[in-house]
């Protein structure tokens, strides 16, 4: 039974960064649907243009894209691949599409780790990953937007992993390589 990790946490929390860290450890194929939907808006092409008006806006992009998407890099991948998800599932529905998914392949999500960081940290981090990053989403207008999104629409999932009984809190404040360890002990229980 392969591993497969879902990355959760609010904008900000260290999901990507965490993930590559998690990816080469264990050895799992890193899904990022944030890099994906940039990598789609860098061609230019009109589904990056539809793309980009939901973004740059804060706003999630619309499940049944997403869950295109993800099912067709999913199909890509040689049946033993393990996965870490990082920014999918942000909808109780893309959690429940992802179930489906991988039940096709007779997986399953395998454990949610749950990157817990304070709001006003988050907020700190954006706004300095916008003076680098090139991130037109990582404004002080839109970062309040993907945080009221990331608590009414992507916080839910917590529950739905929770219910599943997958859901484990990693204390995500503290050095990198701290939380990684917290992580890999988490990883470890499974
Ligand atoms: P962050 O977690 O720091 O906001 P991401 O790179 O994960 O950054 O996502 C950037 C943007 O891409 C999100 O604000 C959202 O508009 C869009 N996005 C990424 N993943 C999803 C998803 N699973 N469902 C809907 N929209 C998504």
């Amino acid at each position: 039974m392969s591993l497969n990790v879902v990355i959760f946490g609010a904008p900000g929390s260290g999901k990507g960064t965490q993930s590559i860290m998690i990816a080469e450890k264990f050895g799992l194929k890193h899904l990022s649907t944030g890099d994906l939907l940039r990598a789609e808006q860098e061609k230019g092409s009109e589904l990056g243009q539809k793309i980009a008006g939901f973004t740059s806006q804060g706003n999630l992009v619309p499940d049944a894209l997403i869950i295109d998407m993800l099912a067709n890099v999913l199909d890509e991948q040689p049946a033993d691949t393990g996965f870490i998800f990082d920014g999918f599932p942000r909808t109780v529905a893309q959690a429940q599409a992802l179930k489906e998914m991988l039940a096709k392949r007779n997986k399953g999500v395998s454990i949610m780790l749950d990157l817990m960081v304070d709001e006003k940290e988050l907020v700190e981090r954006l706004l300095n990953r916008g003076l680098t990053s090139g991130r037109a989403d990582d404004n002080e207008e839109t970062i309040q937007r993907r945080i009221q999104v990331y608590h009414s629409k992507t916080a839910p999932v917590k529950d739905f992993y929770k219910q599943e009984g997958l859901s484990t809190d990693i204390a995500g404040s503290g050095a990198i390589d701290e939380i990684f360890a917290r992580i890999c002990a988490a990883i470890e229980t499974v």
